[in-house]
């Protein structure tokens, strides 16, 4: 049996904006298990990218317990969030998020340059992580001059550079057309099928029937939290690894 990565017990979360609260997460309790690949969904507002950001270690929360590969993750200083974000999560954009100014081999290189990577080796491994999402001849070229599904495969690999157990994508395809998001889907099973956990907020039926299971978040609480028909693990006995 796969052990839980991600726990979350009773979770509250709520904005204070000068002398309002806003009560966006009401008690939440979610457990993925590692191998998984799961979407978060629900209307605009509803707490999604709230919940990612808590997952990610780029906010705390107010109340309950949040425990990472079984640690309990607290309020803690940024310098130690920085170290569990590195060693475990990996982001993925609906904006992509890459330095425009870099090329395509810098922004994937750039978690590796935070963790004192001399620039040789880091290039060498983002250029193989380039080419195994099949943009190695792109290497040089600017976000700009990228295509929107390039730019996504750019900030996948760069994801996956400190070879993470988690992967958090906050509606990795919402800026992409639909041919274009089912490729950018592929990639991310095939990252999943490498063993990594993948969480995606979605507001897509198509998208989210994609991943093995579907929690549905609504006015704070989870509305509901079931399996999709893609059930089975596509955990394959060779993994066609697009990270060892
Ligand atoms: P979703 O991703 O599901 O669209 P969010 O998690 O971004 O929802 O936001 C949930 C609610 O919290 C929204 O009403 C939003 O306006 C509010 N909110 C999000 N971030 C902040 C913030 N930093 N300060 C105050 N309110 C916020
Ligand atoms: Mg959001």
């Amino acid at each position: 049996m796969s052990q839980s990565i991600i726990r979350v017990n009773e979770l509250h979360k709520s904005y204070i904006t000068g002398s309002n609260a806003l009560h966006v997460l009401k008690g939440l309790n979610i457990d993925i298990h590692e191998g998984e690949m799961v979407s978060i969904m629900g209307s605009s507002g509803s707490g999604k990218s709230t919940l990612l950001n808590i997952l990610g270690i780029l906010d705390n929360y107010d109340k309950g317990k949040f425990y990472l590969n079984n640690i309990l993750i607290q309020k803690m200083s940024e310098r130690k969030a920085a170290a569990f974000r590195n060693k475990y999560i990996g982001f993925i954009f609906q904006s992509f998020n890459l330095i425009s100014f870099k090329n395509a081999m810098e922004n994937v290189a750039l978690p590796l340059y935070y963790q004192g990577v001399n620039r040789k080796k880091r290039n060498a491994k983002a250029l193989e992580l380039l080419d195994r999402l099949g943009l190695k001849e792109w290497w040089n070229h600017l976000p700009s001059e990228l295509s929107g599904g390039q730019k996504q495969r750019i900030a996948i690999a760069r994801s996956l550079i400190s070879k993470p157990k988690v992967i958090l994508a906050d509606e990795p395809t919402g800026a992409l057309d639909t041919q274009t998001s089912y490729e950018v889907m592929d990639i991310l099973k095939e990252v999943n099928a490498s063993g990594i956990t993948v969480i995606i907020v979605t507001h897509e039926n198509d998208i989210a029937e994609m991943t093995q299971r579907i929690i549905r978040l609504k006015d704070g609480i989870i509305e509901s939290n079931h399996r999709t028909a893609t059930n089975h693990h596509t955990q394959l006995s060779q993994p066609k690894s697009i990270l060892s």
